[in-house]
């Protein structure tokens, strides 16, 4: 929130610019009052305070806990409808046009859900926001530490659901847990599908994990991707080829990522490395990542970027890229 007597960060002209977002989960997308009206829907009714203290973390592994918590009230279709509704809301109220959303689809199977049924009605909703002027498309994501076997799976989900608002699948969770060489098959699968591949890596990993979803999945956009600072023959890379990272500053000062790859035992948003990636020709997009969980919003990050150094200038070429790197059109 701006002070009084204080110029605005961005300007009215910058606010009103039509925007994309492209990493955006839907789980963590949860306001508390929608936790408190699900926890009660399915009775175990719990108070705000209770969200707001589970939606504190210290750590990146805190985080992954308070991720699981929070998704366990999503248990049909009604409840991601309820969740997708109150998510369109907020992004029209930010002149957000276009939005790929990921579904943990890996979660939805844990927990022995009908993935075709809270698709269904997923895709319905979206249709609603279409006629408004928001288009959503959906990124079908496994979970790394639940393994290959299980992310095939997600795979195989999205090809029954056969549908074009499933535009690519993606990898997130624990980069640390298991090698990427082990999704290769999956990846391939996803591919010869028709889906668009991208994976979160260099968030709390280093530029190697990035290096090998490139080399080894075929990757084309990397959530987060903030360890390629240490590689300077990496950013060349992504540079060159165009491979997008998916900035969420905040998020990685609230997992702790960003101290983690500064070195540091604490870093804030005037720390963050976006300005020096996208000075280097590194294709970055901006996003929110979960923006309940972390306690922003996208104009909010676009702020961030601002009193990281960004210049509005610079600020309203990554816009562009927010459309020019997104999965409308299937993979060629
Ligand atoms: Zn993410």
């Amino acid at each position: 929130m701006t002070p009084e007597n204080q110029p605005p960060i961005l300007s009215a002209e910058f606010v009103s610019l039509p925007k994309a977002e492209l990493h955006l989960h839907l789980e963590g997308s949860l306001q508390p009052r929608t936790v408190c009206a699900l926890a009660t829907k399915h009775g175990t009714p719990i108070s705000t305070e209770e969200v707001t203290s589970r939606y504190a973390y210290v750590d990146f592994l805190g985080f992954i806990e308070a991720f699981k918590w929070v998704s366990s009230f999503l248990r049909g279709p009604e409840d991601y409808v309820l969740v997708l509704r109150d998510l369109g809301d907020q992004l029209l109220a930010q002149n957000v046009v276009y939005a790929e959303i990921t579904l943990s689809v890996g979660v939805m199977l844990l927990r022995h859900q009908n993935v075709e049924r809270n698709f269904e009605g997923l895709a319905a909703e979206a249709e609603a926001f279409a006629a408004r002027g928001l288009e959503f498309n959906f990124i079908f994501d496994g979970v790394r530490q639940f393994g290959a076997e299980a992310a095939m799976k997600v795979v195989e989900a999205a090809e029954t659901c056969a549908s074009k608002l499933i535009v690519a699948f993606g990898i997130g969770g624990d980069e640390l847990s298991v090698p990427a060489v082990e999704f290769r098959e999956v990846y391939d699968r996803a591919s010869a599908i028709g889906l668009h591949r991208l994976m979160h890596a260099g968030e709390i990993g280093g530029a190697k994990e990035i290096r090998e979803a490139i080399a080894m999945l075929g990757v084309e956009r990397i959530g987060h991707g903030i360890a390629a600072i240490h590689d300077p023959d990496l950013m060349a890379l992504l540079a060159e080829r165009r491979i997008p990272l998916e900035i969420c500053p905040q998020s990685n000062v609230r997992t702790g990522a960003l101290a983690r790859q500064l070195g540091t035992s604490d870093a804030g948003i005037a720390q963050h490395p976006l300005p020096l990636l996208f000075r280097r020709g590194v294709p970055v997009v901006l996003s929110t990542d979960d923006p309940a969980m972390f306690h922003t919003s996208l104009i909010a990050e676009y702020e961030n970027a601002r009193q990281a150094g960004m210049q509005e200038a610079e600020l309203a070429q990554i816009v562009k890229s927010g459309f020019k790197y997104s999965f409308k059109q299937r993979p060629t």
